[in-house]
């Protein structure tokens, strides 16, 4: 027992286990096959990386993509684990190296692999490989990006199929089968095509606490972006563009306004991709503007922002790109700017791709793309029921849930837009029906008698836009389908005309200031500090060859800054340091700590290390936003519900924005919730021993409201990383 939590701390410097990374570690060790559901950042590889260190013999990884097998060694290599890997990339010389490496049966163990990454390929045809193997001393298979192996997902690889035949072939040996896709059909896909008969499915909770959703207004978008960008100009992050040739332009504007910005799609050379893709890794290019092409297996832990400039064809992929943001657990932001012009247009893609059937369903998903963008409601909420997972009303980190969007009454603009739509009879699409309201001169001569001609002269085109599109989510005005669709009333128009049903609009709350409210790193602890310790680990990634954020995530120094560790012990304390970095980049760390602290005059923090002030630092503080405000509120006295009525939202919102601070331990569960409540709903996740929602407020009943459960939930997700606080 003892020997795993000691191997995490010495070999990856991690004081405890995430999410049910333990469980699965133990199974594994036990020598039984499993299927592990994990979101993204979620910690996968540490599954089958512990285990293989633990094992007598080889651990064989599988992985799809050669490009990334490298940066995964490198990261293992600086902990001090044997590993290698063996693509097509290698000269055969270089394979023969590695090949010699392997640990053989009974043969003696000097200097023999751990852990071998292999790309599938390796697998098909190669005969000879898969000879090889029968002597190795083999322990564990693990399948990483484990989806690759069935057809519908999105990112198949016929060679995948073959490991149902390794299967067969070494029956005796635990196979784990690892993926960040969630959707039923796949995971039944990977069991049936691996053979797998007794295993245990691992499930996770697919949210992404850390990561803020925002989804913004198209219309003006370059200067909300590169205002966010300014803001953000330490940070990396990467921007997803639907074609080649946006990326491109997009490039070229931002490089104009000073960006460090690079274009990456499959059209371009493949060494200037690698190029690119290195670039990145190493913080050298801050801003990846990237097709869809890029990203898949990219580890890099400090991706700060996603933000999409086109819409995403689907939510899973909207899902899987925002996913890589934020992999460290600290603060990320995924902005997505909507406009109907690519509704639009992918309508129009999804229409002449593929037969009629294909065409369905990617309008269907396009559909629910769309849903997730217009919804009024808590986009998490939105996000995780389409993966089938229960979710609170409200999440407290998203634009809708942080109050960004306000009501209005629109009852006079809609009877407007109402009485148009009827005396045009209901033949002409928004645009027409904008120009009749605006008066302009495309209107057809014979409406121009109509009294609705120009009465809407006061208000943009794209505020009326924007009331159209919000009357159309409301069912207050219909809109039919085809190539033309024209705008037609709704059973409930003559009510909105008659004055008896009001109408209100959702705004975004001031939209002049359109500001994610994310505090950069820098403005964080000892920002100078912050600044030498960066400048420090580049000069180590620079000596050792391996991008940045493989000697320490930025979650590492941000610990190092708010605890000014000064010794070895002290150090050794701070998450990320295991045994050989200590002894490696230690000395090196603690002398800049320690100049700095002789300059400024301050002593070690090390002392304070409790766990609430280290979570706080996660949560980023200063939050001058929304949230920040309600916890002020609270802790100034007042009642969950005088704060929604000072604030002029639900109920629910704030025990949101609360719950937020109680998953980075400023706030404590108890301050919010009975000890006996909390208790109780204790026992109910202890028993359903997952993160969801849905089967503990099944147990406990609607007694129990899911912004209590999700209190709870955060309190333990808290405590099983701060274990010395709990
Ligand atoms: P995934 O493969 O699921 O996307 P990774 O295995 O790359 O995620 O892990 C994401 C990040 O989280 C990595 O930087 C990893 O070192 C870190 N990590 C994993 N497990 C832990 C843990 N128990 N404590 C702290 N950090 C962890
Ligand atoms: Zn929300």
């Amino acid at each position: 027992m003892q020997d795993i939590e000691q191997t995490l701390q010495r070999y990856f410097g991690y004081t405890s286990f995430r999410l049910n990374q333990k469980a699965i570690i133990d199974h594994v060790l036990e020598g039984r096959d499993a299927v592990v559901l994990m979101p993204t950042g979620g910690g996968k590889s540490i599954c089958y990386q512990l285990p293989a260190l633990l094992l007598p013999g080889l651990t064989l990884v599988v992985s799809p993509l050669i490009a990334l097998m490298k940066d995964q060694v490198d990261a293992l290599r600086i902990s001090g684990i044997e590993a290698a890997f063996l693509n097509s990339s290698q000269s055969f010389a270089e394979q023969q190296a590695v090949i010699r490496r392997l640990p053989r049966r009974g043969a003696a163990r000097e200097n023999t692999l751990k852990l071998l990454y292999i790309a599938p390929e390796r697998l098909v045809g190669e005969a000879a490989f898969t000879e090889q193997l029968q002597d190795v001393d083999l322990s564990l298979f693990a399948i990483d990006e484990a989806h690759c192996i069935s057809q519908w997902g999105h990112d198949f690889r016929p060679e995948y199929l073959e490991l149902g035949k390794i299967k067969q072939r070494f029956p005796e040996i635990p196979f784990l089968a690892l993926t960040a896709t969630a959707d039923a059909l796949t995971r039944a896909d990977i069991i049936s095509r691996l053979g797998l008969t007794s295993f245990t499915l691992f499930e996770n909770s697919f949210n992404r606490p850390n990561i803020t959703y925002y989804i913004r207004d198209k219309q003006g978008y370059f200067e909300h972006l590169t205002q966010y960008l300014r803001q953000h100009q330490e940070d990396t992050g990467i921007i997803y563009c639907l074609s080649r040739q946006a990326t491109e332009s997009l490039e070229k504007k931002l490089q104009q306004q000073g960006f460090s910005a690079a274009a990456y799609h499959a059209g371009l050379d493949k060494n200037l991709r690698e190029r690119r893709q290195e670039q990145f890794l190493r913080d050298e290019v801050k801003i990846m503007v990237a097709t869809i092409a890029f990203g898949m297996g990219i580890h890099k832990s400090n991706v700060r922002f996603v933000i999409h400039a086109d819409l995403p064809k689907n939510i899973e992929g909207y899902y899987q790109e925002t996913g890589r943001a934020g992999r460290d657990g600290l603060p990320s932001d995924a902005i997505l700017y909507y406009g109907p012009g690519d509704v639009f247009k992918l309508r129009h893609f999804a229409r002449i791709e593929g037969n009629e059937a294909q065409s369905r369903i990617m309008l269907g998903k396009l559909d629910q793309m769309v849903g997730l963008c217009e919804t009024t409601g808590c986009r998490r909420k939105y996000l995780l029921n389409h993966f089938n997972e229960p979710a609170p009303e409200v999440c407290g980190a998203c634009d809708c849930c942080l109050g960004e969007q306000v009501s209005m009454d629109g009852t006079v603009e809609a009877q407007k837009i109402l009485s148009a739509v009827s005396r045009l009879q209901e033949g002409y699409g928004v645009n027409y029906v904008i120009d009749l309201l605006m008066g302009t001169s495309a209107v057809r001569p014979q409406h121009e008698q109509l009294r609705t001609f120009g009465i809407g002269k006061d208000i943009p085109r794209n505020r009326w836009k924007q009331y159209i599109r919000d009357m159309l989510r409301q069912g207050l005005l219909l809109q039919s389908s085809g190539e033309y669709p024209v705008l037609q009333l709704g059973p409930r128009s003559p009510e909105v005309l008659k004055g008896t049903l009001k109408v209100a609009f959702l705004m975004p709350a001031g939209t002049k200031d359109q500001k994610p409210s994310r505090n950069p790193a820098q403005t964080e602890l000892h920002p100078l500090l912050f600044e030498r310790l960066r400048k420090l680990r580049h000069s180590w990634a620079d000596r050792e060859n391996v991008p940045a954020y493989l000697i320490f995530s930025d979650a590492t120094l941000r610990e190092l800054c708010a605890y000014l560790p000064l010794n070895q012990r002290d150090l050794s304390a701070i998450s990320g340091f295991g045994d050989l970095k200590l002894k490696k980049y230690g000395s090196s760390f603690l002398e800049e700590i320690r100049s700095y602290c002789q300059e400024q005059g301050l002593s070690t923090r090390i002392g304070q290390k409790a766990p609430k002030k280290k979570a706080a630092l996660r949560s980023g503080i200063g939050h001058g936003d929304s949230r920040g405000q309600s916890l002020e509120l609270f802790r100034q006295g007042n009642t969950l519900e005088e704060i929604a009525q000072q604030k002029g939202c639900l109920k629910a919102t704030i025990e949101g924005h609360l719950s937020y601070f109680i998953r980075s331990g400023e706030l404590s569960v108890l301050e919010l919730l009975a000890a006996d409540r909390v208790d109780v709903i204790m026992k109910g996740f202890d028993r359903s021993g997952g993160e969801a929602l849905g089967p503990v407020r099944e147990m406990l009943g609607p007694e129990y409201s899911y912004g209590e459960l999700r209190a709870v939930l955060n309190h333990r997700l808290w405590i099983s990383e701060n274990p010395t606080g709990a």
